[in-house]
């Protein structure tokens, strides 16, 4: 019989939530952000609408965003956000769609259940997880069930995750909650340290993404920013050079290279020969920031390369694994074991 169901998948992400739908592609790619009545509790707005309130809400309205860092911070929002996304993906049906979803690979139990179950109270009939460098690299193009490694690089907006996968698993990973929005927060302490003036969250994103490049840049350009003046309150504006914000960011992204660095560092010799062949794929959005790329082929001398869409990536993988959403299993990753045996296997016969 013809499955009536409409199966889709998310990325939840931190910053925003896209959904797949299979023979449409991407349906939804809007910020994670719930604005809501803080008296009766009730949504007024999700995602675009939404995050034009952040920072400029009436007493009565809060917009805020409900996943931190990868994870869900505040169940009963991401709950409600998640029905919306999933009623706008899948419209007014009788049938109840199947939903995978990715999730960071390092979360804990707790945090999977509470992933499952949002979505199941969200209006999901089955839920299915899969872990996002796996997803990731499936939607970049790589072939993840080769023996060879792989290293996906995704920096998002709460956290930059780094991992070198080999036939169908993860074998080494590590994540740090430093990526986008540390970048934008960054711009913004700095512009208040060296020029009193504090900024919104939405004109450092708009530097970070127009103006800044991850290395010093030996033009010193001069851009105007608006903002409040930090003593007497007063809208304000200075002229921000690039090199200011080369030197914002330094901290952040150095902390971003050196994790993918110690992840190098600790990956199997054999896959790291593998890795020096094939390069290392970057997916998110915060691999976008200018010049990034390059300052982590500079340190760990692999090549790097910014997947075709980076911020499409991580969804359009996790929209392949619905192929073979049966052969999961919902709460765990049914095959695990088995792909844990096999990479053992091959890191044995390595050795
Ligand atoms: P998440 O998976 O955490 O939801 P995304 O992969 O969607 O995050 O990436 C969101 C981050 O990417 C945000 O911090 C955003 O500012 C940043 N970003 C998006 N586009 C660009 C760009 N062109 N240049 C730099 N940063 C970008
Ligand atoms: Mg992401």
């Amino acid at each position: 019989m013809a499955d009536l169901r409409r199966n889709i998948a998310i990325d939840l992400g931190t910053a925003s939530v896209l959904v797949f739908m299979r023979g449409k592609g991407v349906v939804i790619n809007e910020p994670s952000v719930v604005a809501m009545d803080s008296y009766t509790g009730k949504v007024i707005s999700v995602g675009r609408e939404a995050k034009k309130m952040l920072g400029k809400t009436p007493g009565n309205i809060i917009a805020t965003r409900p996943m931190k860092d990868g994870v869900i911070a505040d169940f009963n929002t991401t709950e409600k956000m998640l029905k919306y996304f999933i009623e706008k993906a899948v419209g007014k049906s009788f049938f109840k769609p199947n939903v995978v979803i990715c999730v960071p690979s390092q979360i804990t139990q707790v945090q999977r259940r509470a992933v499952i179950q949002a979505s199941r109270f969200a209006g999901a009939n089955s839920t299915y997880l899969i872990e996002e460098p796996l997803a990731a690299a499936i939607g970049a193009g790589v072939d993840i069930s080769d023996a060879g490694g792989n290293m996906i690089i995704d920096i998002g907006g709460g956290t930059t995750d780094v991992a070198v996968i080999a036939l169908g698993g993860i074998i080494i990973n590590k994540s740090i909650p430093v990526a986008g929005d540390e970048c934008d927060k960054a711009i913004s302490n700095y512009i208040k340290k060296k020029y009193n003036m504090i900024i919104g969250e939405r004109t450092a994103e708009d530097i970070k993404i127009n103006v800044a490049k991850a290395s010093s840049p030996n033009d010193n350009d001069l851009f105007e920013v608006k903002g409040r003046n930090l003593i007497n309150g007063l809208p304000m504006h200075v002229f921000v050079t690039s090199n200011d914000i080369a030197e914002a960011l330094n901290k952040p992204l150095t902390q971003i290279v050196e994790t993918v660095h110690s992840v190098l560092e600790q990956t199997p010799p054999e896959l790291a020969a593998d890795l020096f062949e094939r390069g290392a794929i970057m997916t998110g959005g915060s691999s976008l920031i200018k010049g990034l790329d390059k300052r982590i082929e500079d340190r760990i001398g692999i090549k790097v390369q910014i997947a075709e869409s980076p911020i499409l990536a991580v969804v359009r993988g996790t929209g392949k694994s619905l192929n073979w959403i049966e052969k999961l299993d919902s709460s765990e990753m049914g095959e695990e074991s088995m792909r844990k045996k096999a990479i053992e296997e091959r890191l044995k016969r390595d050795s």
